[in-house]
């Protein structure tokens, strides 16, 4: 039996529960979902949680998710969007099979259905600015005032509206309004603007429009198109339901939806995330400042970065099932998503040795050309991956941070005329240091204990308490390493001051160490995942990395080294 958590008993949810009992009372058939990004970005952290939410109902339910880009702004939105959007919700796992959409698919049927709402009397041509519009609007405690061309003909809107579409008008002349109630309590009722004049060029449908329909307007219809079940979304679009069913309400009625089979919207808590900013004008914003080299940025709150990173799917998908939904906003600690990152990649990672900041060890009693190949496993719990031989020579390298001069209480690993144990190896007695004229310590002499050979007999004989890596100085791999650390340096950035969200970056967030590795790591392939030792989990990096020149990034460190920060 394997012990995976991705079989432990998923919690259920208030979701589950609407679906649940929409299949008891025969109210849908099937559960067909989806998930629309607007391609005008690259997904983060949090466009994992409604990914996996979506496309998981779906799979729990034997229904379908569809995957629907909400191409309806022509400004923002770009090819180059589109692929990593595709390549990121594959990459966590999840598929839409035939079922890959786009908003422009349907803007012969949106226009319809406007035509359709303008005949019916159910919206009209204002001609007034988008600064009259905004005026005219009210506040929260003040009705707005009705558009002096709410009661023109509907005929003249017809008109109006044809010509919009035909390229008569420049950008802002007119909108298409739906005619609600510019008194309405809930400001997305009062004659919200359903169509905008925009020349631009879009990314699929190139210049055939340049009216474009807004994402209140274009998403209920596109759900209603798609034989969508259940809309879920953030709860920031609750007070939008009332819009999502007025206008399929009335669609319906002028006959181009079935009333009966109409989708139905819930909204669930969005991710936040402490120490991250989510939002994509601030993603953008620590792009073009360069704050970070992109979207790919292993420090980026995004998929591709997260990939990059060595996040992997499974951490990701087994976080958002850990956090499980809700109705109410909150906080997630950074930690939680590090903890499960931490939980995968210890059952997956080969076990391997590098020494980030090396300092050389000569072995007085082993001879110049002896090589001995020490075994050590690939996997504690893993015994059928394996081992791997690390050559033991006179000349190692062991992390300087494992030897003090003047050893501090507690510190139990080299020091002069101490004894500490190479890991797989010997157990080793210092018997000199020296420095160069800086005061550095530059090198370490010392003399093994031939007897205590990790493994044999004489092993035990040799009581010490402390145990480090090495690799050898001759046969190791001098690579890149970029140790990853947060962004940001509080919990809640840009909260709390009058400056910035960039004034709470973590200085050291990222920092290169030119590393000495065992041999073995010399022809890792890209995108190959190892725990170093005692230094946490790392992958050679997607970009750069190549076998034979690894370049590794650290994805996590073994223990939580923030929870106990002040
Ligand atoms: P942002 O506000 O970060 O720019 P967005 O909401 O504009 O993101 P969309 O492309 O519109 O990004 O989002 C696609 C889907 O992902 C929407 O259904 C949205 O509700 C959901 N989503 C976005 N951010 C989060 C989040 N932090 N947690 C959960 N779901 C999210
Ligand atoms: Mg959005």
């Amino acid at each position: 039996m394997s012990d995976s958590p991705s079989q432990a008993p998923e919690a259920s949810h208030f979701l589950r529960h609407i679906i649940e009992d929409d299949l008891a009372a025969g109210r849908v058939s099937a559960v067909v979902t989806r998930f629309p990004p607007e391609p005008n970005g690259y997904l983060h952290f949090g466009h994992a949680k409604s990914i996996c939410l979506n496309f998981g109902l779906a799979q729990r339910y034997g229904g379908r998710c569809h995957l629907r880009l909400d191409d309806t702004n022509p400004a923002k939105e770009e090819q180059e969007y589109v692929d990593a959007i595709e390549a990121s919700v594959r990459w966590l796992g999840f598929d839409w099979g035939e079922h890959h959409h786009f908003a422009s698919d349907y803007f012969d049927r949106l226009f319809a259905c406007a035509e359709a709402l303008i005949q019916a009397g159910h919206a009209y041509v204002d001609s007034q600015s988008a600064d009259e519009i905004r005026s005219n609007r009210g506040t929260l405690t003040q009705a707005g005032q009705n558009s002096p061309f709410r009661d023109r003909p509907v005929q003249e809107s017809l008109a109006l509206f044809y010509r919009m579409r035909a390229g008569e008008f420049p950008d802002g002349a007119h909108v298409l309004r739906a005619k609600i109630d510019m008194a309405s309590p809930n400001m997305n009722l009062r004659d919200p603007v359903l169509y905008r004049i925009r020349h631009s060029e879009h990314h699929r449908t190139g210049s055939a429009w340049c009216i474009y329909p807004l994402y209140d307007y274009a998403h209920p219809l596109s759900d209603a198109f798609e034989g969508i079940s259940h809309s879920i979304c953030t709860l920031e679009f609750e007070d939008h339901r009332p819009l999502y069913d007025w206008l399929l309400a009335r669609v319906a009625e002028a006959g181009l939806l079935r009333a009966e089979s109409l989708p139905r919207q819930y909204e669930f808590a969005r991710l936040n995330l402490t120490y991250l900013v989510l939002s994509k004008r601030k993603l953008v914003d620590l792009i073009e400042s360069g704050v970070v080299s992109g979207w790919d940025d292993p420090r980026m709150p995004t998929l591709v970065a997260g990939r990059r990173r060595g996040y992997t799917p499974e951490g990701f998908r087994r976080f958002i099932e850990q956090i499980g939904v809700s109705k109410s906003d909150g906080w997630i600690d950074y930690s939680v998503l590090e903890g499960c990152m931490r939980e995968h990649l210890n059952d997956i990672a080969p076990r391997r040795v590098a020494v980030l900041d090396p300092l050389r060890l000569v072995i007085e009693n082993v001879p110049e050309d002896a090589v001995e190949l020490c075994e050590a496993s690939n996997h504690p719990h893993h015994p059928e991956w394996g081992v791997r031989t690390m050559p033991f020579t006179r000349e190692l390298f062991i992390e300087r941070e494992d030897f003090m001069e003047v050893p501090t209480k507690g510190f139990f690993r080299l020091t002069p005329g101490g004894r500490v144990r190479l890991k797989y190896a010997y157990v080793l007695e210092c018997t000199g240091f020296s420095k160069n004229a800086a005061g550095e310590v530059i090198e370490i002499r010392g003399r093994i204990f031939e007897d205590s050979r990790s493994g044999s007999a004489g092993a035990d004989l040799y009581k010490v308490k402390g145990a480090i890596h090495w690799v050898c100085a001759h046969h190791s791999v001098r690579a890149e390493v970029r140790l990853y650390d947060r962004l940001f340096l509080r919990s809640n950035p840009g909260a709390g001051h009058e400056g910035d969200f960039k004034d709470d970056l973590n200085p050291h967030s990222m920092t290169v160490v030119h590393a000495a590795l065992e041999p073995s790591l010399k022809d890792a392939q890209p995108e190959d995942r190892f725990q170093f030792e005692r230094h946490g989990y790392f992958i050679a990096d997607g970009v750069d990395s190549r076998p034979g020149a690894p370049v590794f990034n650290r994805t996590v460190t073994l223990k939580d080294s923030w929870t106990s920060k002040p």
